[in-house]
């Protein structure tokens, strides 16, 4: 088998949706794990849907992702240029070749016109009006108008299109990796623009050109492309490339966690989570639209959820790096339904991924957020402040949970206080205040030992004091083990934090 080649193919309309990002990741795992090309390809052929930064912006998206390119728009590549308004002259003579074999046809057809004859077939009450083997007869077009009128017309610079001329009554089928068999009907289909007078194609021919012209071996697409897919067989016949047509897996919609539609890109924020895997900002309205980075995912929780959606192994292993992904992902086990998002998946991801990661490398991500809190620590600190609350968070941003640690607290947990502050609560602390005062050993093993022998001598149960021994040290609570916190603190700032949470509770 030749070597195998796949492309990421977006258009630069907007930030790419975390849809795309799918996308390019299961083409990825695949020219990766078949030690084949990664190749992204800019579909700009729509230059008034262009949006300025989205090409960027999928760049940034991708490489933040991990995913290497092997050719691309930047570095360029043996089958270039890889962006379709940089290709726009190779593509006239596909076109032109498709006339001249009888399988396309200049239509002349204003809007006014194309709308007249939308009108009419919709008042015919024909259920799907369009450009079709019926309706191209009574259009302007090469194959109603004489020859000198069709030559006229384009002497004169009129404004055109090239239509492709749709056989009457065949069925097309295709072989789809993720869907089998796919059978369609020409008569369910139309005469598609494939090219304008501007110059430009349009993206059907685009793709089927460029698709071949790369050497493309299969197309991993999401499902919305399932419908243009005949089309696409059958430009491969009429150019005579069915030998090497790309094999096609359209892979299955995201979903809405409700189940209730595909999870589109205008969802934005408003489900409580992004959709976007990096920032957006949309430069004409000044909207952001927030991103998985930015939120605090961690690259590899992002990747982790995203082969989730739609992809699986068939075993029970949920956690998976890049490399491993790469050795188990096939196209075979992708699934032909709907994905649904589940955001609470991606939290616990993330948690995963977090306790995996080495307190230095969580100490490096923690600074940023210590510090624009305005919080005083030394380096020195962190590993052991991570340690007491990276079993809590799901993101690092939630071990400022514990920013106590750092700072005495400003106020005490008022459900706390009121369940288990007793009368003789600030008693018992004052006693116990002294005792931790006279301790050597402030590490946590020897307080918890001094705490439960205090206790027992006084006959004191442990419930009625470690709340709000706890809630005097740190404000909260709960939290990770109060000896481990006071440990950390060490032995003034401990003892002077139960003496002030007596005085102002007592
Ligand atoms: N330009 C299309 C898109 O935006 C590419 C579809 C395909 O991969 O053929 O998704």
């Amino acid at each position: 088998m030749s070597q195998v080649r796949v492309r990421f193919a977006p258009s630069p309309t907007g930030p790419l949706h975390m849809g795309g990002v799918r996308t390019a990741l299961f083409n990825y795992l695949f020219a990766k794990k078949n030690n084949g090309k990664f190749i992204l390809r800019i579909e700009d052929t729509d230059q008034t849907r262009y949006v300025p930064g989205a090409e960027d912006y999928i760049k940034e998206a991708l490489e933040w992702s991990g995913m290497q390119l092997d050719e691309d728009p930047w570095q360029g590549g043996e089958y270039g240029p890889y962006r379709q308004s940089d290709r726009k002259p190779m593509y006239r003579q596909y076109a032109d070749q498709l006339i001249e074999a009888g399988h396309a046809y200049y239509a002349f057809d204003t809007a006014e016109e194309l709308d007249e004859m939308r009108e009419r077939l919709t008042r015919a009450k024909v259920p799907s009006p369009q450009y079709n083997a019926t309706v191209r007869m009574s259009m302007k077009n090469s194959l109603t108008l004489s020859a000198d009128e069709v030559k006229a017309r384009l002497d004169a610079g009129e404004p055109y299109t090239i239509r492709v001329k749709m056989p009457r009554n065949e069925e097309l089928r295709f072989q789809d990796i993720i869907r089998g068999w796919v059978q369609v009907n020409t008569n369910s289909l139309d005469d598609k623009v494939i090219f304008k007078s501007d110059g430009m194609p349009t993206y059907h021919l685009a793709n089927v050109v460029d698709d071949h012209l790369m050497k493309i071996t299969h197309v991993i697409r999401g499902e919305e492309w399932l419908p243009s897919a005949p089309l696409h067989v059958l430009l491969y016949r009429f150019f005579g490339w069915e030998d090497t047509k790309p094999q096609f897996a359209h892979l299955p919609l995201i979903l809405r966690p409700d189940g209730n539609g595909k999870l589109s890109k205008r969802d934005g924020d408003r489900l409580g989570f992004p959709v976007f895997p990096i920032d957006w900002k949309d430069a004409v309205t000044g909207e952001m639209s927030s991103g998985y980075r930015e939120k605090g995912y961690f690259k590899e929780a992002f990747v982790n959820m995203l082969a989730f959606l739609g992809w699986n192994p068939g075993t029970e292993k949920e956690l998976y790096t890049m490399d491993e992904l790469i050795q188990d992902f096939s196209l075979e086990r992708v699934g032909k339904s709907g994905a649904k998002f589940d955001a609470a998946k991606t939290n616990w991801y993330n948690q995963q991924f977090l306790r995996e990661q080495s307190n230095e490398v969580l100490a490096v991500a923690l600074k940023p957020y210590l510090d624009a809190e305005s919080l005083t620590y030394t380096d020195s600190q962190l590993p052991t402040f991570i340690e007491l609350m990276k079993e809590r968070a799901s993101f690092v941003s939630e071990m400022l949970e514990g920013r106590y640690m750092f700072e005495k607290p400003s106020e005490y947990d008022e459900k706390t206080v009121s369940k288990k502050w007793k009368e003789n609560s600030g008693a018992i602390l004052t006693d116990l205040a002294s005792q931790f005062g006279q301790t050597v050993d402030f590490g946590s093993e020897n307080l918890h030992e001094v705490f439960k022998s205090h206790l027992e001598a006084k006959e004191i149960g442990m419930g009625a004091v470690l709340p709000v021994l706890r809630v005097v040290v740190t404000g909260k609570g709960a939290g990770p083990s109060i000896f481990d916190i006071m440990a950390f603190l060490g032995k003034e700032e401990s003892v002077d934090r139960i003496k002030e949470g007596v005085q102002k509770l007592g």
